[in-house]
């Protein structure tokens, strides 16, 4: 009996592959480092946990409506005002089980069969399987490393065809960490909105940003641009709660509506209890926020140097989240302890059979020559997988 074609052309995510071999290896007693799966080592902060115990002593334990709390899209509305400067209503806010289901209801409501949709790279790994999932075709603009792997306008302009409907924007970016400053952002969206497309713009590191860099939506320089925008966030990263389940969607009403629609029949409510601990994350105390961000900071420049110090590798230095991509173009071809090294992939494999060191190989994100490092762990792993690859390479 033969399976759905499109269900089959969709790769299972190579971050989340990564991380339970990583697991499963760990719980094997064997002593490898982990720097393949994003997610923030800190526990969520204790206010958070605190309001979600109460809840369940409460009994707020059943269904909610399914596209979320009011109390909760109301807390996201004034998030919005707060931290970007928009102004929405709770009929534009629909809370989904992490920004990735998010993702894919925005894919979902905008892309009609054969719609294309513009992904630049290096991109996060899950974009171009949503938009196959939603039975739209994936348009990669390939950007470079001496341009930060930035797109600009005109690259993008470049790129649309009579079938373009949206466009992907990840800023701050997984996995390169780039930030697009706000004259590039306004650029950008004057080519959307002069093409009439969406954009699905993915803000889930917006507060883990360093040096001078700041975070700006997309949606906030007019009407235009924001009545085209679907914004995507989620407490996962900022608040260090990836295991709630909590991200969300702003967008019109309209766009809303048939989001919401979907996720009623597809996944109801997500949970309960985590909706109650997203609403103190947003309502509460804000100094964790910092205060993670600041170590972030500290290993991502640790991290930088230490890789521009080993022979045979490079980095350029990312402005937000916490990953670093790392060019290895200089070792294709080369052996290493007995292997031909032919792309990311036989790297990563090898690195992670002799020296125990988890990484994701660039060709997940569209970017091949370079492999992934979250620095989102300790710097004292951080030291210990940097001294393994300089000997895995000496
Ligand atoms: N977008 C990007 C760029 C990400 O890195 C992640 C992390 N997996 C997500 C969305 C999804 O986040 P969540 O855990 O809230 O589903
Ligand atoms: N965003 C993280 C990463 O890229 C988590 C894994 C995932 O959801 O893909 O590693």
């Amino acid at each position: 009996m033969e399976l759905s074609q499109k269900a089959m052309g969709i790769s299972a995510s190579p971050t989340l592959a990564i991380d339970s071999k990583y697991k499963e290896m760990k719980a094997e007693g064997i002593d490898v480092i982990g720097f393949g799966c994003g997610e923030p080592d800190f526990d969520t902060p204790q206010n958070i946990k605190d309001a979600a115990i109460k809840a369940i002593v409460d009994g707020q334990t059943k269904y909610t409506p399914a596209s979320g709390t009011l109390a909760l899209k109301k807390a996201i509305c004034a998030k919005l005002l707060r931290d970007n400067g928009l102004t929405y209503t709770p009929d534009c806010i629909v809370v989904s089980n992490g920004a990735k289901h998010a993702l894919l209801n925005a894919f979902n409501a905008v892309i009609n069969p054969g719609d294309e949709v513009i992904v630049p790279a290096p991109y996060w790994v899950s974009y171009t399987e949503m938009i196959k999932m939603a039975d739209g075709t994936p348009v990669i603009i390939q950007t470079k490393e001496e341009d930060k792997f930035k797109i600009t306008a005109k690259e993008l302009e470049d790129a649309i065809t009579p079938k373009t409907k949206a466009i992907v924007l990840n800023s701050p970016s997984n996995p390169t960490g780039m930030v697009y400053s706000k004259e590039e952002l306004k650029e950008i969206a004057d080519v959307i909105v002069k093409h009439d497309l969406y954009v699905i713009a993915d803000e889930i590191y917006e507060k883990l940003i360093y040096g001078d860099y700041k975070h700006y939506s997309i949606a906030s320089f007019n009407e235009e641009i924001k009545k085209r925008t679907i914004i995507i966030n989620g407490v996962s990263k900022s608040y260090a709660m990836t295991g709630w389940r909590i991200g969300f969607s702003a967008a019109t009403p309209k766009i809303t509506k048939v989001m919401a629609n979907m996720q009623s029949h597809a996944a109801s409510n997500p949970s309960s209890v985590s909706q109650v601990a997203a609403l103190e994350a947003y309502q509460g105390d804000q100094s964790a926020v910092e205060e993670m961000r600041k170590k972030f900071e500290q290993r991502r420049e640790f991290m930088v140097n230490r890789i521009n110090s080993i022979k045979g590798v490079s980095c350029t230095m990312p402005d937000g989240a916490f990953y670093v991509m790392m060019n290895i173009k200089e070792l294709i071809g080369k052996e290493i302890q007995g292997k031909v090294i032919k792309n990311s992939e036989d790297f990563c494999s090898l690195l992670l059979e002799k020296s125990l060191v988890a990484l994701v190989p660039g060709s997940g994100f569209g970017a091949e020559g370079y492999v992934r490092w979250s620095y989102a762990t300790s710097t004292e792993n951080i030291k210990k997988g940097l001294d393994r690859l300089e000997q895995f390479l000496s």
